[in-house]
């Protein structure tokens, strides 16, 4: 194509080219999702449809991306996928990695909503989207560490909005009391509260909203506990 007086200005662009050998961490989170799951009234603190939904569209982000990723992780509205140290996906470009990879989970998401969501539409003025981020980790050791830390991370977050919400829904306090009865309780006194005073063992609730979601490299959807795991999921990495 002849070049026009204009081309120069292409000179302006910057490539952030991600550190080579060091693993990619592709991190997406849906923006608002308090206010979206509120307009879309999902279940507190959990809703399975939409976590399902999550799964599914992960699922296909990894089948997209099989010869990149070791492995995905999802809860709530966030997904983390985890690529190989060696990959050369976009020439390790940050742009090009982090809005593939959200773009590509967004439009799965509006196209799978209606097989989760099957009687509730999703609303013009209401359209999920997401951010995204690369973060690059220099070892196995720190990846291990990140997984890690989201693993736990879930764990935290569900054991206080199960409690939360059961204290709200069942035993009829009001958000505020129900935040002032958990404020400094450790988690044993969580778990204490939630079947003293709610009639709830937090050991049955289900895998799914406890563990999170593992997806692997095959596509295989989970909920396993990571830190157990670990070295079994980076095994060959
Ligand atoms: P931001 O735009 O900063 O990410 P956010 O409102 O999305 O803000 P997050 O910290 O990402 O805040 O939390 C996501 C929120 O979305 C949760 O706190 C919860 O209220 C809601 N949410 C996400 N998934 C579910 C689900 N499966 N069931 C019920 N609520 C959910
Ligand atoms: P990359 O992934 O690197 O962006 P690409 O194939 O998208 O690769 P672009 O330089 O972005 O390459 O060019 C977009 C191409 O998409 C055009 O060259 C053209 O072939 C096609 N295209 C885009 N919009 C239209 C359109 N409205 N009608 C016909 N063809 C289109
Ligand atoms: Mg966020
Ligand atoms: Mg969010
Ligand atoms: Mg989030
Ligand atoms: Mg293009």
């Amino acid at each position: 194509m002849a070049k026009s007086r204009f081309e120069y200005v292409k000179e302006f662009e910057r490539h952030d080219v991600l550190l080579p050998q060091c693993y990619i961490v592709v991190r997406i989170d849906g923006k608002k999702f308090h206010e979206f799951s509120r307009f879309y009234e999902f279940e507190k603190p959990n809703d399975i449809r939409a976590l399902k939904l999550m799964n599914a569209v992960a699922k296909n982000v990894v089948v997209h991306y099989k010869n990149e990723v070791i492995v995905a992780y999802g809860e709530s509205d966030e997904y983390s996928f985890i690529l190989k140290k060696d990959t050369n996906l976009y020439n390790r470009r940050r742009d090009k990695i982090a809005t593939l990879f959200v773009s590509l989970f967004t439009s799965q998401y509006v196209a799978l909503w209606s097989k989760f969501f099957t009687d509730r539409e999703l609303d013009f003025k209401h359209l999920p989207f997401f951010d995204s981020r690369c973060v690059v980790y220099p070892n196995l050791a720190t990846v291990k560490d990140y997984l890690s830390w989201r693993f736990v991370d879930t764990h935290i977050n569900n054991l206080y909005n199960t409690v939360f919400w059961q204290l709200v829904l069942k035993c009829g306090l009001t958000t505020q009391q129900a935040e002032n009865r958990l404020c400094g309780t450790l988690s044993n006194e969580k778990q204490e509260i939630l079947f003293k005073e709610c009639g709830i063992n937090y050991n049955n609730e289900p895998e799914m909203f406890k563990k999170g979601t593992v997806v692997t490299r095959k596509g295989e959807i989970v909920h396993i506990d990571v830190i157990k795991e670990i070295d079994q999921i980076f095994k060959g990495y």
